[in-house]
Parts: C-alpha cells; structure tokens; sequence
C-alpha cells in the first residue's frame, strides 16, 4: 500500500496514529539532530521529522533526500512543537519509522514553490513541473469545478451534451482554418472546427432540442492578444425560442456559477444596445464597473475658430471624477498615451473645473470662461473633476477615447478583479463592411437572422440592419455570443447573396445546412461562451494560458513536445503533400 492518507489531511485528531504517505520531497531542513521535510501531494504538505537520537541511519538517509524526490513513509503523527496555523496540518508532524526512496529527482530547473524563480519560457518547457505549483494547479482545479457546474446547470435543464466532430469542412467563424490533409483522399483537406456551429444547428433539424458541448475549437489567427489557436467553448444550441429564452437561460448559468464557485449573488445583467455601446464607450464590450460615460460634444464647441474642433466629425469626452489637482506631468502622460500609435488620437484636450470654482483648459485661446462653463455642465461636472477631449473622425475618437477611459479607470482604480460587472449587448448590426475586400461580412456569422422588421432594409441601407445577435460582457471582456438563427432557405439564401456568395459557392460551403431547411428545421438560436476567457475571469487572472493546462506561446508553438515540427518525407508522400 502506498498511502493511508493523503499529505492534506492529518491533523491534530489524528495524534497517535500509524499512518503510510506518499508524494515529493518539498523541502528540506536540518537542524541540529533533527531534520524536517516538508511531504508534498496535491492535497496539501505534512511535516516529517527524522531524529538522529532515534535513529541515526534514517536520519542520515533522510539528509540525503533532494527536492522532488518522490519517497514514502510510515511513522506516527506527534504534536508539533512550532505550530503553522495557516495550513491544516500545521499542527502535527509524523515521526518516520520506514523510509522507502520510489523515485530520484535531478535538480529541478526552477523552484516548485508558489513563488517561483522560473521565466515564462523555461516554466512552459517544464510545463509538468510547473503545473506541480499549488498556485498553478489551483487554477486548474477551479476550471474543473466551472466544467462540472456548467454540465450541471445545463443538464438540469434538459440539455444534453453531444460531440461533434473534428475533422470536418471549414466553418464560417470568419478566421482561417486549420487544415489536414486526408490520406485516403490525395489533396482534400479537412478543416478543424472554428465552432461546432453548422453540427448544432443540424441537431436543432434532428429534434434534439437542447444540446450543448465543452468543446475545442480551431482558428489559425494572429495570437498576439491573449488567444490561443486551440480553445474551449461552453458551445449551447435551443429550439423553439426567441432573443428573449436564450437572454434568460444562460443569464442563468452565469448566475449559477458565480453562486456555486464563488458564492457571489449576481443581481439581474443589465442590457445596453450595440448603437448606446458605441455611442457612450466606444466599444462593444464595455467595462460598467464605472460610469464616465462618453458626452459628445459637437454643439458645444463648434464655432469658435478652434479648427482641430471645427474640422472635426466628432468631438467628444469623459469627465474624471477627482483629478483636475492632475500635475503637468499627469496630463502629458495622458497625451502620450492618447498618441500612442496602436490608440491615433493627435491630441488631448482638457479642462480643469478647479475646487475654487474656476475652470481653466488647454485651449482657453479659443473658450473664455462663460463658454467652459458650458463644457462643464454638458458633463455635469463638479468642482474638482478634470475633463479631457478628442476629436477627429467618429470611429477612431470614439475607439481611443475608450482607451483613454479604461486607461483612467485603471488609474483611478475602478477596475478592481474582484468587483464583476455583467452586460449584455444587444442588437448588434447584421453586416459590417469590410474595406480591403470591399464587400459586406457577417458581424456575426452568416447564419444570424437579421430582426425581422429590418429585412427590407439589406436592398437599401445594409449597415443598418440589426440582427437578433447578443453578446455577453464581464468587466470589458466578451465573454460569449450568439444569435438567433436563420432557419429557412430562402432567407439563408438571400442572406449568402448579400455577402457576396454566388449559389454555386453557397451550395458547396453550406448546401448541407440548406438542404436541412427544407426538411423541418424549427425556429433555433444559441450561444458559445469562452470556457477559458471565463475561468480566468474566474481565476483573477490576466490571461487564458494560465487556466490551460498545456497552453502554446505567442508563436502558437508547444515549446515542451515541440511542436509544431517538420514530419518525414514518406509521411508526406503518403499525403500527397510537397513542401516547398
Ligand atoms: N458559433 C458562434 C461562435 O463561435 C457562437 C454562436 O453563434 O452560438 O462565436
């Protein structure tokens, strides 16, 4: 037998026992005749002492032990006479009688310890090692227990979870596809799934009414924000429902888990349209854990022979409660940061609405005080409140300016990990259009039905119409989207027109989805959530790779197997494949 308890579970009740434990050598400590080792397994760390006055020679064998040995022992739990209070089994030690070495260690390349001196790099390499971290594990423990509550809430509901499979025909996520050469059909190709998306919809055909899936999903992109090609979604498909039982349902689930894993009631999630979004933060994923809502500003300040403001689409501001006592320095370092080239603005214009009741800007060349003062109401803002000010064309202004707000936000420290603040956007647009290529996409996918009283619109003015297309948001991130779908063909086939799709194209990517429709497709909708964007929201975490367990750098490279890697010539005869 290799253990009688586990290293987390001995205590003060347990004093007399004989016990048996197995797991790594954490630490080592002599001192004097005695030397301490801390026992560690996934449960937790127990001390054992070995006294050269009881016996010398395990004595002596227990200083040789190094880190991350893995040994067992037999001895009998003794009160400790330093106690650790912090852990539950700081208050006892086992006394070894019988020492067994299972397994030698080299030295480890970093310290297995919660603060560790190892870099990113060499922390992926040894990734195994890594993950032997409490602090590292902890994270994935948390994610487990997010899975098994999220199976939980949806089976309670009357989902059921059906795989799909992997290897399949590009799907329409808008990213680019992994792909894999089929063998036994020289120069096809599968591709991976960027979602199981058209599957679940076909499910919805079969009847199966609610499903859902903890799946990987596959998109070749660019992985310099915080992505990873391979990813997990909480991917979820209804029948027979509306905008409205899609909203409620996971609105549940997001409910469920904060209270199960965090015990956090969350009150009802506000909702926001996508025009409101963009007219008052400039994102589609706005962070509502403060206010410092955008006030536009075009009739304010036009007029007044100010060109930056004249020649302006949009001028436009924020208000920072407190900060009109910002230094020099303060507000340069704002500039900056505005001008930054991933944020564009060419300037920053402020206010100060001192506390002594008088109002001072960088451009009173052009704005006498009477004139601030209508600054200073359009935000109503209060003695001490700093205001600062873009222009330029609306889009842009309206993206850098929410820059500059979360910028302010972090500043002013409104954007605390353990404060959530959950949204739902609403009505997204159906279409954008995408300038390189000069044609209308799907914002969404193609297979988000547009609001019904908007279809006549697509002939007319296509930007503006709405699609029953949801997302939703946690403390600025997205965290999931859905839509309700399309589910007839002609409607379908209406919609591949408008994004530029000939029949025959329509046909060969989608025919099978189509073809569906016309064999009794019910009304559907659904939604996919970001499993690993949401534990690590869970997590306080800063990014997705901590809450995966073997996760690739920013190369999309597995530096511990080393992969991906070049594969023999007979392999890529067998595939037909030349690599050039
Ligand atoms: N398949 C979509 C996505 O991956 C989600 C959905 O529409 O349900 O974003």
């Amino acid at each position: 037998m290799h253990r009688t308890h586990t290293c987390g579970e001995l205590t003060i009740k347990d004093l007399g026992a004989e016990v048996t434990l197995s797991g790594w050598v954490a630490k080592s400590r002599d001192l004097g005749g005695m030397t301490f080792i801390d026992l560690r397994d996934r449960y937790g760390i127990t001390q054992l002492v070995f006294n050269m006055d009881d016996n010398e020679q395990l004595c002596a064998e227990g200083r040789k032990l190094g880190r991350e040995f893995v040994i067992k022992i037999t001895g009998k739990v003794i009160e400790r006479s330093s106690k650790n209070l912090k852990i539950p089994t700081g208050e006892i030690e086992i006394k070894i009688s019988k020492l067994e070495i299972l397994n030698a260690a080299k030295t480890v390349p970093f310290l297995i310890e919660d603060e560790t001196d190892g870099g990113d790099d060499l922390r992926m390499k040894y990734r195994y090692l890594d993950l032997r971290r409490a602090v590292v594990r902890k994270n994935m423990e948390l994610r487990h227990k997010m899975a098994h509550e999220t199976r939980n809430y949806l089976s309670n509901h009357k989902f059921i979870e059906v795989e799909t499979p992997v290897l399949i025909k590009s799907t329409p996520e808008g990213a680019r596809d992994f792909v894999v050469p089929s063998r036994m059909n020289p120069g096809e190709f599968y591709a991976l799934p960027q979602s199981p998306q058209t599957f679940k919809q076909l499910l919805m055909v079969s009847g199966f009414d609610r499903y859902f899936q903890i799946v990987k999903c596959f998109r070749d992109e660019d992985l310099r924000a915080d992505r990873q090609p391979e990813f997990t979604q909480i991917d979820c498909e209804m029948s027979f429902v509306e905008q409205e039982d899609i909203l409620n349902m996971f609105e549940g689930l997001f409910k469920h888990l904060f209270k199960s894993i965090k015990g956090i009631d969350i009150a009802e999630v506000p909702r926001m349209t996508y025009a409101d979004a963009m007219k008052y933060y400039g994102s589609d994923k706005p962070d509502i854990r403060f206010d410092m809502k955008f006030v536009e500003l075009n009739d304010v300040v036009k007029g007044k022979d100010f060109k930056v403001f004249d020649d302006a689409e949009l001028v436009v501001g924020i208000c920072a409660k407190g900060c009109a006592q910002y230094t020099r320095k303060q507000v340069d370092e704002l500039t900056d940061f505005v001008k930054k080239p991933q944020i564009g603005a060419t300037g920053l214009v402020y206010c100060r609405y001192n506390e002594d009741g008088t109002i001072k800007s960088s451009v009173d060349k052009f704005y006498s005080e009477e004139e601030l003062q209508k600054w200073v109401s359009a935000f109503g803002a209060e003695k001490g409140d700093l205001i600062l000010i873009l222009a330029g064309k609306a889009d842009k202004t309206r993206k850098a300016l929410n820059e500059l707000r979360l910028e302010m936000g972090n500043r002013l420290g409104f954007r605390d990990k353990n404060t959530f603040a959950p949204l739902w956007v609403l009505d997204f647009p159906l279409l954008e259009f995408d300038e390189e290529s000069g044609r209308w996409h799907a914002m969404h996918h193609p297979f988000t039905s547009p609001k019904p009283e908007d279809i006549a619109l697509l002939e007319t003015d296509p930007g503006a119409v709405r699609a029953n297309a949801y997302d939703m948001v946690l403390n600025g991130t997205e965290i999931g989207g859905g839509s309700i779908r399309i589910h007839n063909k002609e409607l379908q086939s209406l919609m591949f027109k408008h994004l530029g799709f000939s029949q025959e194209e329509a046909h060969k990517q989608f025919g099978f989805l189509m073809d569906a429709f016309e064999f009794g497709a019910p009304p559907h909708g659904g939604i996919a959530f970001g499993f690993d964007r949401l534990c690590s929201l869970f997590a306080g975490l800063d990014t997705i790779r901590d809450v995966i367990a073997f996760p690739k750098n920013n190369s999309g490279r597995d530096v511990m197997i080393d992969s991906p890697s070049t594969i023999a010539n007979e392999q890529l005869n067998e595939l037909s494949i030349a690599v050039k």
